[in-house]
């Protein structure tokens, strides 16, 4: 399984989506705007075990934010969102404000629809992301994807029923180890993140959660088949809550 994947931005989509759906039982693929939401559903098309959801990615946001009420709107149709969420570093900071307006938006709509999965991103943004969602009680369930933050942030976002979702290159810096350590047990489920997360050079694939495993089994003292049993039975509960959502 993996839940958090660009699947589209693949340069060769097609064949990876094929791949996917054989080797894995799920695959969530998050886009990042609402017209590549329309557009990788009109030529890939979701399914059972591709779930294809509409987001505006907070690198982008500058760009595209234009786009909000495309996007508030395909939110109704769906029962999971993403990639949405904010990113506090350097490079974009001059769209923070913007990125707050349309992220506050995006869970302000999922409180009104009865509640949402949403895949979050929040470099550089712990404390305004929990913020957000702390203030729209029944927003539904957030997954934090590929967690940089601090100890005490990690802390606040277990404490607010925070998921997360963690990739192989995640792990490449002693940073990231340090706090896949402290990840709580029964709210971790994979994902790859690519084509954007890479190990070694080479994009990380929908079908890594196998890696993942082994990685967490390092960090954790446990055995990569317990590691594994782990991360399918919260994949299972992750998945029952988002099949359980009205649309
Ligand atoms: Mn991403």
């Amino acid at each position: 399984m993996d839940f958090h994947c660009h699947l589209d931005l693949y340069p060769n989509a097609r064949d990876v989506y094929a791949q996917a759906r054989d080797r894995n039982e799920f695959t969530w693929l998050v886009t990042t705007s609402p017209r590549a939401f329309a557009a990788t559903s009109r030529v890939l098309g979701g399914s059972e075990k591709v779930l294809i959801t509409p987001g505006l990615h907070p690198e982008i946001v500058g760009a595209r934010h234009a786009e909000l009420d495309l996007l508030l709107d395909q939110i109704r149709q769906v029962r999971a969102v993403g990639e949405v969420g904010l990113d506090g570093s350097k490079r974009f900071q001059a769209s923070y404000e913007m990125q707050r307006k349309v992220f506050v938006a995006v869970v302000e709509q999922c409180a009104a629809l009865g509640g949402r999965v949403l895949s979050i991103h929040s470099r550089q943004a712990v404390k305004d992301v929990l913020a957000v969602l702390n203030a729209h009680s029944g927003y539904g369930t957030a997954v934090l994807h590929w967690f940089t933050g601090s100890g005490s942030e990690l802390k606040a976002a277990v404490e607010q029923g925070c998921w997360f979702s963690i990739g192989p290159a995640a792990f490449n810096s002693a940073a990231g180890q340090s706090l896949a350590k402290k990840l709580p047990r029964d709210r971790v489920v994979p994902e790859s993140d690519g084509p954007f997360a890479q190990v070694d050079g080479a994009s990380v694939m929908p079908w890594s959660a196998g890696q993942t495993a082994q990685l967490l089994a390092g960090a954790w003292g446990v055995p990569p088949a317990e590691v594994m049993k782990i991360l399918d039975s919260n994949s299972r509960r992750l998945l029952g809550l988002i099949r359980a959502l009205d649309c």
